[in-house]
């Protein structure tokens, strides 16, 4: 399976720079995300490493060679698309022969080789007893597996997958998601999987490349995107309930972080004071995720602020709240369903300042990575 490399690349239709001067490497037989959300460039990525569209400026290469001038059909690429493109008056079972019946393919089957062949890949997907039906008679979850049939078989070297999960519901959604952790391992091809749901790229991605108006926010494997968000936009992308963000000083000197909006202080500890002391900077934007920040009903030993409970609300098997403290909203969430505040009520939290993230206020990049001021 081939290394893709992309070298100074750049895409443009009109004025929409849909990518823009990337570049990247994707390993041989990786499994490679790309989240990002409507308008990122995600389907356009795609189809420049598939020949669909070709690229102004730079070069794409497979292995080290350069590949910009070799067409579609020669790149051994296959390409399944959001609506799963299917051609309507084909059985499944036709649907999913037809790039192996191809006049472009150089290796010619027998009758007997495809079916063998269909046999396999529509038993792994399961969708063996559905051959004779036409996509109309098909849901959604297996409209997907049956384009995924159709990019399975040709066994290519190289799988582009635009957003197969978008239209599926979440039941279907789930179950799509563990057989691509099944397939991701039995394969072993070279994968690019775009998706603009991060817990898609999470669970996933070997690693993850984040896009924004086609530029690379960020590329790291699924914990360096969570925990070490490299600025405020990735971060805000990345989990749900949305991270807090907001402007604090730091008073190096009492070692501890105050938040005009909230009228709070928050004491710092050795390991995040000489982080941030080589900084040299007092103004931040500090950003908690929900998960992090802990919420109590009465005051505990634990340093806590006291604020009112704007609303709560059960997702996902845990509650989230907003907690307003003066004129600072925080979203927190519990896993404690017990947690019985409810609108207007009083309530205490805290924080850890070990899960602080701090980014710079103006350039809003996380200063706790290096090389974080690109
Ligand atoms: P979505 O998640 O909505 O599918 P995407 O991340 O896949 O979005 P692209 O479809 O790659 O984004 O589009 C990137 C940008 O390029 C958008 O601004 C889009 O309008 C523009 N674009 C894409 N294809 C064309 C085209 N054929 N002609 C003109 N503009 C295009």
């Amino acid at each position: 399976m081939p290394r893709i490399s992309l070298e100074n690349v750049t895409k443009k239709f009109d004025e929409v720079v849909a990518i823009n001067n990337m570049s990247l490497e994707i390993e041989d037989g990786e499994f490679f995300v790309i989240l990002g959300p409507s308008g990122a460039g995600k389907t356009t990525f795609l189809k420049v490493i598939a020949g669909l569209e070709i690229p102004e400026i730079g070069n794409i290469l497979f292995d080290g060679k350069i590949i910009n001038d070799i067409d579609t059909a020669n790149r051994d690429v296959a390409l399944t698309f959001e609506n799963y493109s299917l051609y309507p008056h084909f059985t499944v079972f036709n649907n999913i022969a037809t790039p192996l019946k191809s006049p472009m393919k150089k290796k010619k089957y027998t009758a007997e080789q495809i079916k063998e062949k269909i046999e396999t890949v529509t038993k792994m997907l399961n969708i063996n007893h559905l051959l004779d039906r036409l996509p109309a008679e098909l849901s959604g979850g297996q409209k997907q597996r049956v384009a995924l049939g159709r990019a399975l078989v040709k066994e290519p070297q190289v799988l582009l997958l635009d957003e197969p999960l978008a239209h599926v519901d979440a039941k279907i959604r789930n179950q799509l998601r563990t057989e691509f952790h099944f397939l991701k391992e039995k394969f072993r091809t070279t994968t690019i999987y775009t998706t603009h749901d991060y817990k898609e790229a999470i669970s996933l991605g070997d690693r993850i490349m984040v896009l924004n108006e086609g530029k690379i926010e960020q590329i790291g494997v699924p914990e360096e995107i969570y925990n070490f968000p490299k600025n405020t936009w990735v971060a805000q992308r990345v989990g749900w309930p949305e991270i807090n963000l907001f402007e604090c000083t730091v008073d190096i000197d009492n070692s501890r972080l105050y938040s005009p909006a909230g009228d709070i202080y928050c004491n710092l500890s050795r390991s995040v004071l000489d982080n941030l002391k080589s900084y040299e900077k007092s103004d931040y934007m500090v950003g908690v995720r929900p998960q992090y920040l802990n919420i109590y009903e009465k005051p505990t030993s634990e340093r806590t602020e006291k604020a009112i409970c704007g609303w709560v609300e059960v997702l996902d098997n845990q509650l989230v709240c907003s907690a307003k403290v003066n004129h600072l909203e925080l979203i927190a969430t519990t896993h404690n369903l017990d947690f019985s505040i409810k609108d207007n009520q009083e309530l205490w939290i805290g924080f850890n300042d070990k899960r602080l993230m701090f980014f710079d206020k103006e350039t809003k990049n996380n200063i706790s990575l290096k090389n974080s001021e690109g």
